[in-house]
């Protein structure tokens, strides 16, 4: 998401009024989400650990498939039946909270992409709870390693990106398919190693020259 109020933008040592007294009761963020809580490499490494399932697995239930620009990225699927997240326990708390998704850490922050890099923004009035505490970001994310955290992020807004206009460009639907093959199997598919840095594994499919292929608009490459 973008954010052309570049005042309004702060960075992870910067306070922000966040804070809502543990939720207190509230999941309205964890339900009618549609398929809004788009999922990257990083939450799937850390969906693998948390319940033990391949992306596969994950993909017959809590995890759905969306369409952005051309580029096909898993998403929360919210349950038919209810309209709320999967991992939403019956007594309305996160079943996966120390596992949860980027983006649930993330509410109601949004994150800007610019020349300065990742920066965050607070989504006005995406919270209902009014009373909001001043907090600073890198203490609500709740997240090791932050800026090697934000460094993947950077790198994985601007790989997408580069690929939804190869996409965007080709403008045929061989090429879109060759390409979302080779992503969902590069950075989703193949199962990660839970015991190891995340990072690293990153990187090494990162630099797989089936990626080069698609990022170089080379369908011969793909
Ligand atoms: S809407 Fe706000 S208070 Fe409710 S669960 Fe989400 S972050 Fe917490
Ligand atoms: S993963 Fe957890 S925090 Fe995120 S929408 Fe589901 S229940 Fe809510």
């Amino acid at each position: 998401m973008e954010n052309n109020n570049t005042e309004m933008l702060l960075g992870a040592n910067d306070m922000a009024k966040l804070g809502c007294n543990d939720c207190a009761g509230c999941s309205d963020c964890c339900r009618g989400m549609g398929d809004s809580i788009l999922l990257d490499p990083y939450d799937i490494y850390m969906l693998q650990a948390a319940v033990g399932q391949t992306f596969s697995q994950l993909l017959r239930d809590p995890i759905d498939l969306h369409v952005e620009d051309g580029l096909i990225l898993p998403a929360i699927r919210m349950q038919e039946d209810t309209d709320a997240c999967g991992f939403l326990s019956k007594d309305g708390r996160c079943s996966i909270h120390s596992h949860r998704p980027g983006l649930c850490r993330l509410f109601p922050l949004g994150r800007n992409y610019d020349e300065q890099g990742l920066r965050y923004f607070v989504l006005e009035d995406a919270c209902r709870i009014g009373s909001r505490t001043k907090v600073k970001i890198k203490k609500w994310l709740e997240i090791g390693q932050l800026p090697k955290y934000e460094q993947f992020l950077t790198v994985w807004h601007d790989l997408k990106k580069r690929i939804q206009e190869q996409i965007a460009e080709h403008g045929s639907d061989e090429y879109a398919q060759k390409a979302n093959v080779v992503f969902l199997e590069t950075f989703y598919q193949t199962p990660y190693d839970t015991e190891q840095d995340f990072y690293l594994q990153f990187d090494s499919r990162l630099a797989n020259e089936r990626i080069a292929g698609i990022i170089g608009g080379s369908p011969a490459a793909v």
